[in-house]
Formats: C-alpha cells, structure tokens, sequence
C-alpha cells in the first residue's frame, strides 16, 4: 500500500527527471504506479512528462478501466501487463532514451558483456518484437520476456523498465540507457572489449546468490551466456522459483565490493 500523495508528487518529479534528460520528448513516454491490489496511478495522455501536474494523473483499475476523470496512457496496456504478471513489480517506467534507442532501432538488445556492475544488477536487456503500439501487438510482443528481465526495448519504439518501487523502475531505465550510450561510445573509439568468460560466470554466480537476478534471468535472450559454460536451465516451470540455494543472500556494500573484485581481478 502506497501513500497516494507521495506517489503523485514522485510521479511528478521522475517525469521532470525523463523531459529534463532527454529520455522523452513532447507527450511521449509513461509512468505508472500501483496503488493497492486493484488501483494503478498513471500519467495521462497527451501529456508532456516535464509539465505534469499532481491532480492530473489517471487511476485505473488492472484492467484499464477508469477510477477518475483523467484519461491514462494509450501504452497503459503495457503497464497492466507487466502488473499483472510481476507481482513483485509495482512501477513502471516506458520512455524513448536516444542511445537505448537507437539499439531497438538498429535491431539490437542490450546484451554485450562489457560492464561488471550491469551483469550483477540490471542483467541483459532483450529486444522484443515491433508491434503498433497501444495494441496487442505490442503486448503479446513483450510477454515472453517479462518475467525474466526488469527491462525490454521494444524494436523500433523504445524501452521500459520496471522495479518494486519509482524509483527502482527510473533507476533501471537510467542503467539501460547509460549502457546504450557506453556501448555507442567504445564502438567509436573502435569497439568494446567484453568481460573474460570466467569473469562473466563469476559474476552471474554472485547475482544468483546475492538475489539480484535469479536463474530464470539466465534466460533464452541471455547474450552474456554465449561466451561461458553457464546454462540456460529455464524450463516452463521455473519461472519465479527461489535460487538453487533457496533463500536470499543479502550482501552489504563491502561484500559486495569484495567478491567484485574477486570476480574481476581474476582476469588481471
Ligand atoms: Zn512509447
């Protein structure tokens, strides 16, 4: 249960966050947040996300169906989607971020391993099939995908990332898009190195352990796999089940750090 008037004024303040770095432009992109079981509150359309007031958000139910006068998104689908099969999401962030892109553009996911820190946390990013958006195109599109990443690019439209709260969901899209642009930038300076295969195993086993991203996310998009003798064990039935260990690790920051640099100096 969230507090209604916090999450206006954090939809309010993200929205600034989206106009202000270029992520959208004029009335396009969308956020969305749950309520309660049954409640979304959403951005409406027509709408530029840098401009966007606290009394003009739309609250629909997991339908779609209006619970106010404020007309949400035509993208809600997307949003009820992604609800509706995560239960451990409650926001959404659907943005057009240039460099991320321009990755749906050119056909391509997010799924080099170049950077330690996206492997352990936000994992790779699937490119999932064009479809006309606001329709089932794009949905059924997406769906294959949701449950085992917590950010898609949708080709040749955008990307959308979604977390536990606003501000897991923004940051998830700010790591894809700051990814995007990292992976532009080394291929001008005359291409990327990937991480080493044993330092990519390493660091998907300590993902796995610490909870950032289970074994499902090991999935058949999964472009940090191919170099490494890790697995894709995803079968129909394993889709939310707990780590091999069972329960979550959590790791402070200094272990954290410490098994990194484990991980990475190995290759040194
Ligand atoms: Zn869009």
């Amino acid at each position: 249960m969230v507090d209604e008037s916090q999450a206006r004024k954090l939809i309010i303040e993200i929205g600034k966050l989206l106009y202000e770095r270029s992520y959208v432009v004029s009335s396009d992109g969308n956020i969305s947040c749950r309520l309660d079981e049954n409640r979304i509150l959403a951005t409406p359309t027509m709408t530029c996300k840098g401009r966007m007031t606290e009394d003009g958000l739309a609250i629909t139910d997991l339908d779609g169906k209006a619970l106010n006068d404020k007309k949400a998104s035509s993208e809600l689908a997307l949003h009820l989607l992604i609800y509706k099969m995560r239960p451990d999401i409650n926001a959404v962030c659907h943005a057009h971020p240039p460099h991320g892109t321009a990755f749906s553009v050119a056909g391509l996911a997010i799924d080099a391993p170049i950077l330690s820190e996206v492997i352990l946390t936000l994992g790779c990013v699937p490119l999932t099939a064009y479809g006309t958006p606001s329709t089932n195109e794009l949905t059924e599109s997406m769906k294959p995908f949701i449950a085992h990443h917590n950010a898609l690019l949708m080709a040749n439209h955008g990307a959308v990332a979604y977390g536990e709260d606003l501000w897991q969901a923004f940051d998830r899209l700010e790591t894809l898009e700051h990814t995007a642009k990292i992976a532009i930038l080394s291929r001008a300076l005359g291409g990327a190195n990937d991480l080493p295969k044993d330092a990519i195993e390493k660091l998907i086993n300590i993902r796995e352990k610490a909870g950032y991203l289970s074994e499902s996310a090991r999935c058949q998009s999964c472009g940090y796999l191919h170099e490494t003798d890790i697995r894709c064990g995803l079968d129909g039935n394993s889709v939310n089940k707990p780590n091999s260990n069972g329960a979550k690790i959590s790791l402070s920051r200094e272990e954290l750090i410490d098994l990194l640099n484990q991980a990475v100096g190995s290759q040194s």
